[in-house]
This record gives structure tokens, sequence and C-alpha cells, in this order.
């Protein structure tokens, strides 16, 4: 067994299970965190777990990771079903999607509006034509999760360092040297790099030069947080909205989620420290209005609270999974990039990284639309859903 260092950088869902399963496959891990474990972009998640992806490769790792999600106590894991609305415009990529993830394994149904009607009474549907059910998918608390893969990942000896900043790192090919925030500074031959949208502040904070830093933006996504009425409680499915391009996740008994699916929302790029805080009255009006046409029982809903959380985006909306030794960081790896929809693949970055350090591969997805020569390549893919983001 390799019984390689390894600094993982960033104890989000990411980094806690990257650093799980490198314990698992014999390396001595440390994992920082400059915050608490899951205190970054993975607290603000509204974490989905859904499977319905036009990508097949992204798909894969979504259904491999929805059984490890459903399966490992502490993911709070609650199989909701999502059901998606989908527009005339959006319907030939649909249904294109649906059979090949049928064919990868997937549980899609196709249902009719009487379907519909019979099953999720609550939902207006009158407007709409085509519906995809995925009753496997769900939702599941991604700090939690964090945190069962973090002491996992102790119980196989990973040594974990929280509130403790990992400043800048320089590489000289056998080994990387990490300053730390206390002043204190970790020699390690591989770092692997979980820090969302931070990454390129410590990136350039670690000398890489403008053009070497990688094509990520922070994108603030508003997220509201209603208390459901009397006559609205219960269990009940997420709704995925391509119409009025937005999503409705009913959390535990009593709380409903709303986030958007507007590619609009993903053109604002913000520094990482100065994302929005709260979310504009107008804007909350204006959603609350659309999900109440949608949702009718919502109409009594009082709002608890607003938040921002962002989102890693890169041009394609995929993750970049690679090495980065092309910017001069040898022995330095990234996944990152994760583009709003990283938490329910959790489970399926831990293994790729994992393979792609190792050079095994034991799980085994295809990488190659991960890596980050693809930006310069010219030959990105992106979403087959124009004008839905964070969708792919
Ligand atoms: C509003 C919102 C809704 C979302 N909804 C969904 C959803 O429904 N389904 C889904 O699958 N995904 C969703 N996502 C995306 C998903 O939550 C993220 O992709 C995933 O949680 C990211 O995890 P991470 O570990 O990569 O990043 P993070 O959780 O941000 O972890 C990165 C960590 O690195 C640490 N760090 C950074 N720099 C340093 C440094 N220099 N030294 C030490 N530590 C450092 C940070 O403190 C942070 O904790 C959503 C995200 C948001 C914001």
């Amino acid at each position: 067994m390799n019984k390689e260092d390894v600094a993982v950088v960033g104890a989000g869902s990411t980094g806690a299970s990257v650093a799980y399963h490198l314990s698992k496959a014999g390396h001595r891990v440390t994992l920082i965190e400059m915050d608490q474990i899951g205190g970054g972009t993975t607290s603000r998640s509204t974490a989905n777990v859904r499977t319905h992806y036009s990508n097949e490769t992204l798909a894969r790792m979504a259904l491999y990771s929805l059984g490890v999600l459903r399966g490992m106590e502490g993911t709070g894991f609650v199989k909701s079903g999502m059901l998606f609305l989908v527009s005339e415009e959006h319907w030939p990529a649909a249904e294109r999607n649906v059979s090949m993830l049928r064919r990868a394994g997937v549980r899609e149904d196709v249902l009719d509006r009487t379907e519909v009607a019979r099953l999720f009474p609550e939902v207006e549907v009158a407007d709409v034509e085509h519906f995809v059910h995925e009753p496997e998918s769900g939702y599941a608390d991604p700090v939690s999760t964090a945190r069962t893969y973090a002491s996992m990942a102790e119980s196989l000896g990973a040594r974990i360092l929280t509130n403790t900043r990992v400043e800048r790192l320089s590489s000289s090919g056998a080994s990387n040297s990490l300053l730390l925030g206390d002043g204190r500074t970790l020699e390690t031959p591989k770092v692997v790099l979980c820090t969302n949208v931070w990454t390129n502040g410590l990136l350039a904070a670690s000398g890489v030069a403008r053009e070497g830093l990688l094509p990520i933006r922070a994108v603030p996504h508003p997220v509201l947080v209603y208390r459901r009425p009397e006559g609205y409680l219960g269990a009940r499915v997420i709704v995925s909205d391509y119409l009025k391009r937005a999503y409705y996740k009913p959390e535990g008994r009593s709380l409903m989620y709303g986030g958007s699916i507007d590619a609009e929302i993903d053109e604002v790029t913000v520094e990482p420290e100065e994302c929005p805080t709260q979310v504009p009255d107008d804007y909350v009006s204006a959603y609350s209005q659309a999900m109440v046409e949608r949702i009718p029982a919502m109409k009594e809903a009082t709002i608890q609270r607003t938040y921002y959380g962002m989102y890693d985006t890169t041009p394609d909306e995929l993750p970049i999974v690679d090495g980065l030794s092309g910017i001069g960081l040898p022995g330095v790896y990234a996944c990152v990039g994760l583009s709003g929809h990283g938490f329910k693949m959790c489970p399926a970055f831990g293994v790729m990284v994992k393979e792609m350090l190792d050079g095994t591969a034991d799980v085994s997805f295809e990488r190659s639309s991960f890596a980050l020569s693809r930006f310069g390549s010219g030959r990105l893919t992106g979403t087959s859903y124009s004008g839905l983001g964070s969708i792919v």
C-alpha cells in the first residue's frame, strides 16, 4: 500500500470525502481547513441529490454518489423524489437525457399531466407539457456529510487542522511546502486543493501569475427559506421548474428552500469576500409570486430568512479535477470548479481524486472532460439546457 503523505486543503464536502478516500487507500493525510469542517460553501448548499444530467460522466458520478449518500450513516439523506417540469423548448434535450440515463441505470419516469396531478396534487401544472420524475432522488445534510467523512478519515489516521489557513504553497517538484496561518510550515510530497471559490486567492498568493489562475468565478446564488403553512406540511417532492427557472425544495416537515436555475444569475461574479448577504426584497417578491403560481398552498407561507451562497463556476460548468504541474505546481492537484452541483457528487470526487493520485481505476469515472487543458482547446461542451444554469 502506498503510504505517501498528502495534504488536503479545504474540508467542505469535497475535501472531507477526498481525505477519507485517500486515508482508506493508506495515505497519511492532513486535512487543513481555515474555518470549521463544512463551514464554507457546503454550509450554504441546498444539497439536492439528483441524477438528471446531460453529461454522462456526471450522471454516472451522481448515480454512484446517490447510492453512497443513501446508505451512509450521517448524511441525513431524505428520499423525497424530484419532479422536473420541462418546457417545450427543453423537451428534446430532456428526452435524450432520459434515454441516456436509463441506459446508465438511472430510474427516470416520464409522467403525463394526469399522473402528476394524481401523485403531486399540490403542484399546479396546467401550463406544463412534459414531466420527468426521479423517485430515488432527494436531499441530504451537507455539513453532517462533510463532518462524517472527516471523522471517518480521522479514524483511519488522518490529522485534521481546523481554523488553520494555508497562506501559500511552494512547490519544488519532489516536495511542497505549505505555510500555515500560525507560522508553521508543512512539507509534503502531494497536495490536493479542494478550496472552491478561494482557490485562485491561494494560487495568486503562491506566486501563480494571472494567466495561470484557474477559470473559476465566484457566483452568488440567492436562497430563500420559507416556513410552510399549516396546509402544506410533511415530506414532499422537490420541484425543479424549467419554465420558471427555479427549484422548490421542501425540507424536513415545515421548511421550503427556494433557489434559482436561471442562467442569468450565473452571469454575476463577486470576490469571495464580497458575497452579498441578504437577498433584495424585489427579488424575494418576484420569486415568491412565481412559486405561489406553481404551489398555491405556499400563498400563506412566511419568509424565515434569506441568504447567498457562492458557486465556483467554470466556463462549461464542469469541474476541474487535474494536476497543476502545467501552472508550475508539480505534486499539487485540484478538485474545484464544481459549479453549483458538487455536493451530490462528493463520494465520486473522493474516488476520482484517489484514482488520480494513485493511478488506479477501481471504480473509475472518465476524467478527461475535467482536465484543465480543455479550456485552451476551444472544445467546451456545456449544458444542453439553454438558459438554465447549473444543470449540465
Ligand atoms: C446556494 C447553493 C446551493 C447549492 N445547491 C446544491 C444542490 O442542490 N446540490 C448539489 O449537489 N450541490 C449544490 N451546491 C453546490 C455544493 O454545495 C458545492 O459544490 C459543494 O458543497 C462544494 O464543496 P467544496 O468542498 O468543494 O467547497 P467548500 O464547502 O466551499 O469547501 C472549501 C473549503 O476550503 C476552505 N479553504 C479555502 N481556502 C483555504 C485555505 N487557503 N486554507 C484552508 N482552508 C481553505 C474553505 O474554508 C472551505 O471550507 C449548492 C451551492 C450553493 C452555494
